[in-house]
C-alpha cells in the first residue's frame, strides 16, 4: 500500500519520538522522570465531574449533538466571553463547539487553504499549525519567535509576496512552548496586518486561564474591528484539567465560523452532549478553583526556577502556561542536551528543535509534576554535572 504524499511530507510527531526514548530506557529498567508532556497531572475540577454524573444519566443526551454544539453550551460560552473579556458574540453565528481545539485548529486549514496558498505560523510553535497546512496542500511560512522580541513575531519581516499569498495566520498567546504573553497592542498590530493582506487571524487561547502573579491574558477579539478578520480557539483541556474530555469552542468572525462548521459537519458529529453539559459548568465555576490551580503551577514554577538558577541558568519568571523554555547548556545542540538529560540524569525534556527550526538551542520543561519531583530532577541534573 502506498501512503499519501501528504503523510510523507510531515515530520514524525514530536511526542512519539519522546515516548519511544522513554520506553527504551524503561525497558532497560531505568527510572525515568518525564517533564515532557503538557498534560495536567491533577484531576478535572470536581463540579464538572459531578455535573457529568448527572448528564450521562439523562437519555436526552444520548443522541447526536447539534453540529455546532448545544445551544446551552454555546450561550454559556458567549456569556463567559462577555464576562471574561467584555466581548459580545452571537451564539448562533459567531460561536461553535469543538472536540478539543486540536481538532478545530487542524480543520480550519481545510476551510481556507488551497494548493499554492501560504500560511503564517509561529516557529517555535505547536506542530499542528505547520502539519495541518501541509495536509491542506498549502505552504507554511515560519514566523521566527525570537527571545529578543519577547517571542512575538515581527510582522515587518514577513516578505510582501508571502503576505499576499497567505490565507491564514496563527498566533498563540499565552504561548506554547515559550510561555510568552502578548498584550492588546500586539494583537492590534496583528489585526491591522491581517486586514491589510486579507488574512484570517487565528488566535489559539489554549492557555488563556493559566496565568500567574495577577496577570490576565487578553483576547484578540477585544481589539476594535477584530471580528472582521479573527477567530479565537478556546479549550477546556488545560484550564480545567479536561484534556481527555475533548471539548472547547471557536468564536469570532461569522463567515469563518460558518466555513469551519461546514468542514466539521462533513467530518465529525460533535462532542457527546453530556460532556458539553459538564463543560458548561466550567464557564461559571467558582474562581477559587482556577486560582488554586494557578497557585499550584506558580509554586512549581518558582521551585523549578530556583533549581535552574542554582545550575547556572539565568531565567525570568514566566507569567503564564505550565512551560519553561530554556537555552540548552552552552556549546551543545538541543539534541545533544536532551540525550544527555535522558541518559545521564534520567529526565525527559523535549528538544526545542521539535517545535521548529528556531527552537534549536532550547528545551522545554512542562511543570506537570509535583514540587518534590521537580526538585528530584534538579538534584539528578546536579549529580550528572549538567549545568548551563
Ligand atoms: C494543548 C494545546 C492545544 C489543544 O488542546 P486540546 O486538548 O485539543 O483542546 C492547542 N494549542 C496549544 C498551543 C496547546 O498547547
Amino acid at each position: 500500500m502506498k501512503l499519501s504524499e501528504r503523510l510523507e511530507k510531515i515530520p514524525p510527531y514530536l511526542f512519539a519520538e519522546i515516548d519511544r526514548k522513554i520506553a527504551e530506557a524503561r525497558a532497560k529498567g531505568i527510572d525515568i522522570i518525564s517533564l515532557g508532556i503538557g498534560d495536567p497531572d491533577t484531576p478535572t475540577l470536581p463540579p464538572i465531574v459531578e455535573e457529568m454524573h448527572r448528564a450521562v444519566d439523562n437519555p436526552k443526551n444520548h443522541d447526536y449533538p447539534p453540529y455546532n454544539g448545544t445551544e446551552k453550551f454555546r450561550k454559556a460560552a458567549c456569556a463567559w466571553m462577555k464576562k471574561r473579556f467584555g466581548v459580545e458574540l452571537d451564539a448562533d453565528e459567531e460561536m461553535l463547539a469543538n472536540i478539543g481545539s486540536k481538532e478545530a485548529i487542524a480543520h480550519v486549514f481545510l476551510a481556507f487553504v488551497d494548493k499554492g496558498d501560504y500560511t503564517l505560523v509561529p516557529d517555535p510553535g505547536y506542530p499542528v499549525y505547520h502539519n495541518a497546512t501541509v495536509f491542506a496542500g498549502g505552504t507554511p511560512y515560519h514566523m521566527p519567535l525570537l527571545e529578543e522580541n519577547g517571542y512575538l513575531p515581527d510582522f515587518d519581516k514577513i516578505p510582501e509576496d508571502i503576505a499576499k499569498k497567505s490565507k491564514l495566520m496563527f498566533l498563540n498567546y499565552p504561548n506554547n512552548p515559550t510561555g510568552a504573553v502578548a498584550d492588546l497592542e500586539f494583537f492590534k498590530k496583528a489585526v491591522d496586518f491581517c486586514k491589510k493582506y486579507d488574512i484570517l487571524l487565528c488566535s489559539d487561547m489554549a492557555y488563556s486561564e493559566m496565568t500567574f502573579d495577577g496577570y490576565k491574558a487578553p483576547s484578540v477579539l477585544q481589539v476594535e474591528g477584530a471580528k472582521d478578520v479573527a477567530l479565537e480557539f478556546y479549550s477546556h483541556s488545560k484550564s480545567y484539567n479536561m484534556t481527555g474530555w475533548r471539548v472547547g469552542f471557536v468564536c469570532g468572525n461569522a463567515k469563518a465560523v460558518k466555513a469551519l462548521g461546514t468542514i466539521k459537519n462533513n467530518i465529525d458529529s460533535g462532542t457527546f452532549k453530556a460532556i458539553q453539559d459538564a463543560a458548561t459548568v466550567a464557564f461559571d465555576i467558582d474562581e477559587k478553583y482556577i486560582n488554586d490551580l494557578n497557585k499550584m503551577y506558580q509554586e512549581r514554577r518558582d521551585v523549578a526556577e530556583k533549581g535552574f538558577k542554582e545550575l547556572g541558568w539565568n531565567i525570568k519568571p514566566s507569567k503564564a502556561t505550565f512551560y519553561l523554555w530554556l537555552p540548552v547548556t552552552r556549546g551543545m545542540s538541543s539534541e545533544q542536551f536532551v540525550t544527555k538529560m535522558l541518559e545521564d540524569a534520567h529526565v525527559v525534556v523535549p528538544s526545542g528543535r521539535g517545535y521548529g527550526e528556531y527552537g534549536e538551542g532550547y528545551f522545554r520543561v512542562a511543570l506537570t509534576k509535583d514540587t518534590d519531583t521537580i526538585k528530584e530532577c534538579i538534584e539528578r541534573m546536579k549529580d550528572a554535572g549538567i549545568k548551563y
